[in-house]
């Protein structure tokens, strides 16, 4: 039996590359209408099934373009690429399909030209943009909803990371796509990537999967693919010593195969043919189907079953005893595998490279997002500083408005501690100590501008005998009553103060001693008339009055009240409710 490391598994992943551009629903063919919107359906869902049908309609809707709304208009312009890339023109097709992505308004019609890409990319040989497309793609899958762009994405991307050899990334998007769409044509080529990332790794334990998509693609009338299956089971047979099950299963569908006349699934079964009958020891055969596979039109120059069809030749034409034709042979087998490995280290290289390039994206996204959000967190803080700068200006604001509030409130009680400090508490006049400091400044302003002043002191006549018969608190109320009385008789410039227990001073300035007499003659009076009556009933009350001035005493309180207090002791003595001046014993008035 034929074995080499390089053939251990017989790949066949080549004929579902191209075959894959070639994808579309099978839709059943709509008859032929004017309207221009059913025209390109048409022409969309009978692009590969029918292809002369579709060139047919793209000559009538190339003729139509002027009655075409803009959106017809770009979706004939992809339809139109498309077929540039059908006929194998990738080059000239990459730059009309990436025009459609540009222009287009419609979100799905850029998937799916897309999709279209990654095929024209990839059969091109460009892989790296290959894999970064479709990386784009699967990054917006979750925002496509139409179902046939979205099989087809996957399909795409099970069949690019299968070839690349990322069979688990395959694996993963084929899962995918059957889970999406189980059924049809979709789910048969579901299954069909299914089996080839299993056997491409080495993970393909039997060929059960391999007849489920067999059976799949049978009934879904997708004959291409199901051979392609058949493939991976006669591969399967031949690894497993059971090339003449193979032979069986390849020959049986091999006039099948050679009517799709798709050229890489003929050479894939050629070369199988050639492997399994070598295992068998048919050389004639094995050699007819080698020759076979490497002779076919193939697009791509290296692939495996050329590789495998140049070594079995050189084996064949050793074998034969053929030096010349094995030397031949084996130069070619050695340049194939060295293309073909060069190709597949290529598409691995590109997946890497392209990985690489989107995690350094993903990165610089994540960078970006990052800074991002340290800008909008400095915004937030700078805002938060404003309001609280804000908020401290208010606190401030309210501080000092307290601040002042309370030094308000201190000055006011202040000045009332001040008040309360000059004033006698029951009567509301100066007390002693105010009284002389304020008697004091008015006589150093009469003695400057030689002004008389007089002073009058007052003692209410027994007065502790009111207090003894009616009680302290009448006491009280007649002397508020009795200053109430002297108040009326006094000029806003005098000054009066309650100088001791029932004894009062009045610095009159600018006052003559007469009038000082007649001023204290009037109060006595005032007295004597307000402070009796109901306060103190029965008990008489009155006052004795002591007068002094500036002309006979000078301008010293000190002298002014001694003389004063003396005239007062005068009067008292003299029988009290009386007015007395220190001045000559003729200015005492006696009153009655
Ligand atoms: P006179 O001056 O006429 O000789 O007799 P008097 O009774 O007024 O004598 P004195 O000056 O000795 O007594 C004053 C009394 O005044 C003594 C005290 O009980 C009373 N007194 C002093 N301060 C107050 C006070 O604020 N309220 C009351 N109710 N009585 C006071
Ligand atoms: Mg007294
Ligand atoms: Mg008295």
């Amino acid at each position: 039996m034929f074995s080499s490391g390089s053939q251990r598994r017989a790949c066949h992943a080549g004929w579902i590359l191209l075959v894959v551009m070639l994808m579309g629903t099978a839709v059943a063919a709509v008859p032929i209408i004017g309207d221009p919107a059913q025209l390109l359906k048409q022409a969309d869902s009978v692009k590969t099934s029918d292809h002369p049908e579709f060139v047919q309609l793209m000559k009538r809707l190339g003729a139509e373009v002027t009655t075409l709304s803009p959106q017809q208009r770009m979706r004939l312009r992809y339809l139109q690429a498309w077929e540039v890339s059908y006929q194998g023109d990738y080059e000239a097709a990459t730059p009309l399909l990436n025009a459609v992505i540009a222009e287009s308004t419609d979100a799905t019609l850029r998937f799916r030209v897309g999709t279209t890409l990654v095929n024209m990319l990839s059969n091109g040989s460009h892989y790296e943009e290959a894999f970064a497309q479709i990386s784009q793609l699967l990054d917006q899958l979750p925002q496509i909803t139409e179902k046939d762009a979205r099989i087809q994405a996957l399909g795409v991307a099970a069949t690019l990371y299968n070839d690349a050899g990322q069979y688990d990334l395959g694996l993963t998007y084929a899962n995918q796509m059957l889970r999406e769409n189980p059924g049809g044509d979709g789910g048969c080529k579901a299954r069909v990537f299914q089996v080839q990332s299993l056997y491409e790794s080495g993970k393909f334990a039997s060929d059960e999967q391999s007849r489920e998509a067999i059976d799949a693609c049978s009934k879904a009338s997708e004959f291409l693919y199901a051979n392609g299956a058949r493939l991976y089971v006669a591969g399967f047979d031949v690894q497993h010593g059971q090339s003449a099950e193979a032979i069986k299963l390849l020959q049986k569908h091999y006039a099948e195969v050679l009517h799709i006349g798709y050229p890489e699934l003929v050479s894939q079964f050629d070369s199988l043919l050639a492997q399994a009958y070598w295992n068998e020891g048919e050389l004639t055969l094995a050699q007819q189907y080698a020759l076979a596979a490497v002779d076919g039109g193939l697009k791509h120059e290296f692939t495996k079953s050329r590789t495998s069809a140049y070594e079995l030749l050189y084996l064949i034409s050793k074998k034969q005893g053929d030096v010349d034709a094995a030397l031949t042979y084996h130069e070619k087998y050695m340049a194939a595998d060295k293309g073909y490995l060069n190709e597949v280290s290529a598409k691995a290289l590109a997946f890497q490279t392209v990985k690489q390039q989107v995690l350094a994206k993903k990165l610089q996204i994540d960078t970006l997002n990052k800074q991002n959000q340290i800008l909008t967190l400095q915004q937030k803080l700078a805002k938060k500083a404003t309001e609280t700068s804000r908020l401290y200006i208010v606190l401030l604001v309210l501080l000092l408005a307290s601040i002042a509030l309370w030094t308000y409130k201190i000055k006011r009680s202040q000045l009332r501690f001040m008040k309360l400090a000059r004033r006698d508490g029951l009567t509301g006049i100066y007390n002693r100590q105010h009284f002389v400091n304020e008697a004091e400044l008015q006589l150093h302003y009469c003695r400057k501008s030689s002004r008389e002043a007089c002073l009058v002191l007052i003692d209410l006549d027994h007065f502790k005998v009111i207090n003894d018969t009616h009680g302290h608190a009448v006491g009280d109320r007649v002397l508020r009553r009795a200053v109430e009385a002297c108040k009326a008789h006094l000029r806003s410039t005098d000054i009066f103060g309650r100088l001791g227990g029932e004894e009062f001073g009045i610095l009159l300035p600018e006052c003559s001693l007469d009038q000082a007499i007649a001023r204290a003659e009037q109060i006595r009076v005032a007295i004597a008339t307000a402070a009796a009556g109901e306060d103190a009933p029965g008990v008489p009350i009155s006052a004795s009055f002591g007068v002094s001035s500036s002309v006979h005493s000078g301008y010293e309180l000190r002298d002014l009240l001694m003389h004063a207090d003396e005239a007062l002791y005068r009067a008292k003595r003299e029988g009290r409710n009386r007015v007395s001046a220190n001045d000559s014993p003729e200015a005492f008035l006696k009153m009655a």
